[in-house]
């Protein structure tokens, strides 16, 4: 969160006009009683910095649960000691929270919020007639009051909070959200504990710090535990849906990005990457993504224990590291210098790694443990739904295409037409062209240089066929050497034209063979020709196969019954 500096000083002049003042107005005005209580009084102490340093975190947000010994505290000493305490305590937690000094602004932004949740409450009760110091709970009033208190510093804290969060922060998120609910239930649970630490003090004197204070660090810890249950479980919750949302992806860059985008949603991702193990022999860039930005993957592949990638693929094993002190010193891999935690887990399946995944963060201690495993978890789905995808795109690959040529074969090229006149019918397509082309005297070129050259001739006239069509319609082997072009949205005296400039380079640029018969294997240049017809939809067919037929038919009737090496057009 960047803040202006501007509002850093504003705020910093507002901490120095309020929180000295109102520190001297509530001294001068309410006095705090200790009357000589002085290791009671730092036993007080002690307990709220031991509280403030087990603070639960709940969503990134620490509840801070130490209301109930501030309220005691309050109640005792009277409202200075109880700010002079609050202020410790925020202490406490941002040390224990692993503030550094460059967070100074929080400290600033914690210490006014502190004091004005202190200072109002206290002042609120005072004004409302309440009293502090020895037995002030002596009756219905007083408990009413001190209750009052109790809600009324819990409700001044949302709203010094809410009022921070929206204008400082411009926190436009729910505020409303699981950790408010949990502060809630926190705070209701742990309040009475506040009453009755300061009743049994008032019996015992300092002994109810212990009575109290071993149940409540055992409440806390429970607390604690359950939540952490509870957040593993919806951890582990969204990771099978997450499973489950991998495993419906047919194609392999569908699944590395939902993989990759699942994982940024659901953790503190500065920087992701993935590779991919190729050969074993190196580890390939597959998916970068910096900054929330997909970068191109032009970062050069690395070797078995180079960088934390590479240490991940040759231990198999899962690192977690917090700050960068943990691993500058690994030779560099791809980490801007900007980063401190990393996570790195190996992708494996059939107990060999087949891939590595690398998340940091800029934040220090940005991942826990747990999530680790959570991460772990999803590379097992994604390793599965990777292969799967893999295996789907191979055989469609193999199902719609010509393995010689690599050209879309004759069923791909059906089911296109069949699409396109559903269009046309549909009136979504005015015009359909489609080109009819079959290689003159192939049997003789096969003959005369072998198989294995008709096979050369083949291959490249598919490149010449694509290169010449670009992007304007698709090319198919229709058979042995016959091949198709269909022309969506073309005219056909457009693609006649086409038709034309095609048969031109077929026949004005030798084909080279390099497989051919002779002795020496010196590359051969052959010239060949080809005939060709042409037909269009609407205009000369209804249907699929009329138009099919029809292009046919001026291939065979207009160009090779022609003297063939020529272009025909279907007339009717
Ligand atoms: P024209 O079309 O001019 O009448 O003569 P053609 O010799 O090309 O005629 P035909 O259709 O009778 O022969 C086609 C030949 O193409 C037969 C076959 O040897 C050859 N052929 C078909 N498929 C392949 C292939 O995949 N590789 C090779 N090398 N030859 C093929
Ligand atoms: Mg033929
Ligand atoms: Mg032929």
């Amino acid at each position: 969160m960047n803040i202006k500096p501007i509002v850093k000083r504003i705020n910093l002049l507002i901490w120095f006009l309020l929180v000295p003042a109102g520190f001297f107005y509530s001294l001068k005005a309410y006095p705090p009683h200790f009357s000589g209580h002085i290791p009671e009084l730092l036993a007080f102490l002690l307990l709220t910095c031991i509280v403030s340093a087990m603070p639960m975190v709940i969503n990134n947000n620490p509840v801070f649960i130490s209301q109930w010994v501030a309220l005691s505290v309050f109640l005792n000493y009277g409202l200075t000691i109880e700010m002079l305490f609050s202020q410790i305590a925020f202490i406490v937690l941002l040390l224990r929270l692993r503030v550094g000094k460059e967070g100074w602004f929080r400290y600033l932004i914690n210490s006014q919020m502190f004091f004005v949740v202190s200072f109002a409450s206290g002042i609120i009760y005072y004004a409302l007639g309440g009293e502090t110091g020895i037995d002030v709970l002596n009756g219905p009033l007083s408990f009413i009051l001190a209750a009052t208190y109790a809600v009324l510093s819990y409700l001044i804290n949302q709203i010094v909070l809410f009022v921070y969060f929206k204008f400082l922060y411009k926190y436009n998120e729910k505020f409303f959200d699981k950790s408010l609910l949990w502060e809630t239930v926190t705070t209701v649970i742990t309040f009475p504990i506040g009453f009755v630490l300061y009743t049994i003090y008032r019996e015992v004197g300092i002994s109810a710090l212990l009575f109290v204070g071993i149940p409540f660090a055992s409440l806390s810890i429970i607390l604690n535990l359950y939540y952490s249950s509870q957040n593993v479980n919806e951890y582990l919750q969204k990771a099978a849906e997450i499973g489950h949302q991998l495993a419906e992806r047919v194609h392999v860059n569908d699944v590395i990005d939902l993989f990759v985008q699942k994982l940024i949603e659901m953790l503190p991702v500065d920087f992701a990457y993935v590779l991919d193990v190729v050969n074993r022999e190196e580890l390939v860039l597959i998916r970068r993504i910096e900054n929330g930005e997909v970068k191109p993957n032009d970062l050069p592949p690395l070797r078995k224990n180079q960088g934390i990638s590479g240490i991940v693929w040759s231990s198999k094993k899962s690192y977690l590291f917090s700050a960068k002190k943990e691993w500058w010193h690994y030779e560099n891999g791809y980490l801007p210098t900007s980063v401190e935690s990393v996570m790195g887990v190996p992708i494996v399946r059939n107990n060999e790694v087949v891939g590595v995944l690398i998340l940091a963060s800029r934040k220090k201690r940005a991942f826990e443990k747990m999530q680790l495993m959570i991460v772990d978890i999803l590379c097992s789905h994604f390793a599965v739904a990777i292969e799967n995808a893999k295996h789907y795109e191979i055989t469609k690959e193999y199902s719609e295409r010509c393995p010689l040529t690599k050209l879309y074969n004759y069923r791909y090229f059906e089911s296109m037409l069949t699409a396109e006149f559903t269009k046309l019918h549909q009136f979504e397509r005015k015009l359909l062209s489609l080109i009819i082309l079959d290689i003159d005297h192939f049997k003789k070129v096969n003959d005369t240089y072998g198989h294995q050259s008709g096979n050369e001739i083949l291959c490249e006239l598919a490149r010449r066929l694509e290169g010449l069509t670009g992007g304007r319609g698709t090319v198919a082997r229709y058979g042995g050497e016959e091949f198709v072009i269909l022309l969506p949205d073309m005219e056909k005296e457009d693609a006649y034209d086409t038709a034309e400039r095609i048969r031109k380079t077929i026949a004005d640029m030798p084909f080279t063979l390099k497989e051919h018969l002779g002795e020496e294997k010196i590359p051969l240049l052959v010239n060949i020709t080809a005939s060709i017809g042409v037909a269009a939809a609407p205009q000369d067919a209804d249907d699929s196969l009329a138009l099919i037929r029809h292009a046919d038919r001026a291939l065979y009737v207009g160009a090779k019954r022609a003297g063939r090496n020529r272009v025909a057009e279907y007339v009717k």
